[in-house]
């Protein structure tokens, strides 16, 4: 047994952020990640204002210097196969922030990871968490019967060899991802109904790249006949190109074939898909997730916060995953230095992030929704509201913590049927 400040548990792009900047401030931080990076993992293409984590974390010089390909814009086709003009993020505010990068996660998350660790994180690798330590055992721990989560004290951890081990700490950060361990085990995790979406994916080598360097690095989005799908095409570094496919899960795996069945149907059902990738070769296998997209109804409690995937997970859309999880990897590391500062580590101080967060969490969610509203068009909503432009540009860089960028939403809401806000509940 051993203590210290604060366990993160799991070193995806979340926990390496709020454990870098934890550690940075001087606080004894664990970082514990089941599996050995570099690993796998879908999630390649990122949103401009990831820039801004990046600075503080000291990651943009090691950016620039990877070999991750440069990507200025994204752009959409419909089921027809007419691409709209490219969404350029340099069009409104032109900054160094206005290019990002499309990146093999593998890499990218092996870097975030040993930064966590320059700046003097513990990493433990090949560990597991296997349950949370809590006031009250596990009773208290199984549900909220008394009004809520109990206060969490630590973990229990497995080593690769089967050696378990318990480590105390004034606070446990779950960046878990998807596997979301806290939300899971307090039955605070709620599945959006209205997003019951699977996906499809593999690399290929070989597909058909812009010649253009500007356009070279573009995110595709690109839908298939009758919108029952649309396609991501994200160019990798090695000529390798990341290619996935998105749709309800009864249309897309129920009663379908193997994946590497329904990913080339797929792709013969997707007009702007076909040429780029006739003669490309898939490497790797195929993969399929699904029912991705949930909200924990909080975000901290005593002694504890979820940030990253672990708190929320909308839909791969607009690419928003690795900003979100940055961006709520920060402003939990922020809350829990003043928490451990002040000796205040209730749920209350530690999710005062949470509901500014949602807010611009709320923001992409609008967006999801716009986009599956069946004859719903970016391109011709544009061309009726160019006084919108600014803000839809802005909201695809992924400026959505600022109120104004909403404004597009009142107007959006007479084409789409957008979803109710979700609020967190209270965290104390
Ligand atoms: C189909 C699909 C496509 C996507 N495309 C994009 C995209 O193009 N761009 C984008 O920005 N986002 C995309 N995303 C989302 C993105 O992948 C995630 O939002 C992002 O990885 C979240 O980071 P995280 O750190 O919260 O979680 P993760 O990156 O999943 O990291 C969690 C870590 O926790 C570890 N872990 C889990 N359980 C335990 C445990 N019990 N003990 C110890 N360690 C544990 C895991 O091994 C993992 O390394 C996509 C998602 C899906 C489903």
């Amino acid at each position: 047994m051993r203590d210290c400040d604060a366990i993160v548990i799991g070193g995806g792009p979340a926990g390496a952020t709020c454990g870098a900047l934890l550690a940075e401030q001087g606080h004894r931080t664990l970082i514990i990640e089941r599996t050995q990076f570099p690993r796998f993992h879908i999630g390649e293409s990122l949103m401009p204002d990831t820039y801004w984590v990046f600075k503080r974390l000291g990651m943009l010089e090691k950016m620039k210097r990877s070999g991750f390909v440069k990507k200025y814009s994204v752009q959409f086709a419909n089921a027809e196969g007419k691409e709209s003009a490219p969404f350029y993020f340099d069009e409104m505010n032109p900054h160094e922030c206005s290019q990002t990068w499309q990146v093999l996660r593998s890499e990218f998350d092996h870097m975030m990871l040993v930064n966590a660790a320059e700046k003097g994180a513990e990493v433990w690798q090949n560990t597991l968490v296997r349950d949370v330590l809590t006031d009250g055992g596990a009773a208290a721990a199984a549900g909220a019967a008394n009004g809520g989560p109990p206060r969490v004290r630590g973990v229990i951890a497995e080593r690769a060899d089967g050696t378990g081990v318990e480590v105390r700490s004034k606070v446990v950060v779950d960046a878990s991802g998807t596997t979301a361990l806290l939300a899971s085990k307090f039955g605070l995790r709620r599945p959006d109904p209205k997003l019951r979406k699977a996906a499809v994916f593999a690399h290929y080598k070989g597909a058909r790249r812009d010649a253009d360097p500007r356009d070279e690095g573009a995110t595709l989005v690109l839908q298939v006949q009758e919108q029952n799908g649309w396609f991501w095409y994200i160019p990798l570094q090695d000529d390798v190109v990341s290619v996935g496919v998105v749709g309800d899960i009864d249309y897309l795996i129920r009663g379908r074939g193997k994946p590497e069945q329904v990913i080339e149907e797929e792709i013969q059902r997707c007009p702007v898909m076909i040429p780029r990738v006739a003669n490309a070769r898939r490497v790797g296998s195929v993969h399929v997730l699904s029912d991705f997209s949930y909200s924990a109804t909080r975000c901290a409690g005593d002694g504890w916060v979820l940030i990253g995937d672990a708190l929320t997970f909308l839909d791969p859309i607009y690419s928003s995953g690795v900003l979100l999880a940055l961006q709520s990897g920060e402003r939990a590391a922020d809350a829990i230095d003043a928490a451990l500062r002040s000796g205040d580590t209730s749920g209350a101080r530690l999710g005062a992030w949470g509901d500014d967060f949602y807010a611009g969490l709320q923001r992409v969610r609008k967006l999801v929704y716009a986009f599956y509203t069946k004859h719903f068009s970016f391109g011709r909503f544009n061309r009726a509201h160019p006084e919108h432009r600014r803000n839809l540009v802005e909201l695809l860089v992924g400026d959505v913590f600022r109120a104004e960028a909403g404004d597009i939403f009142e107007t959006m809401k007479r084409y789409c049927d957008l979803p109710e806000e979700i609020r967190l509940e209270p965290s104390s």
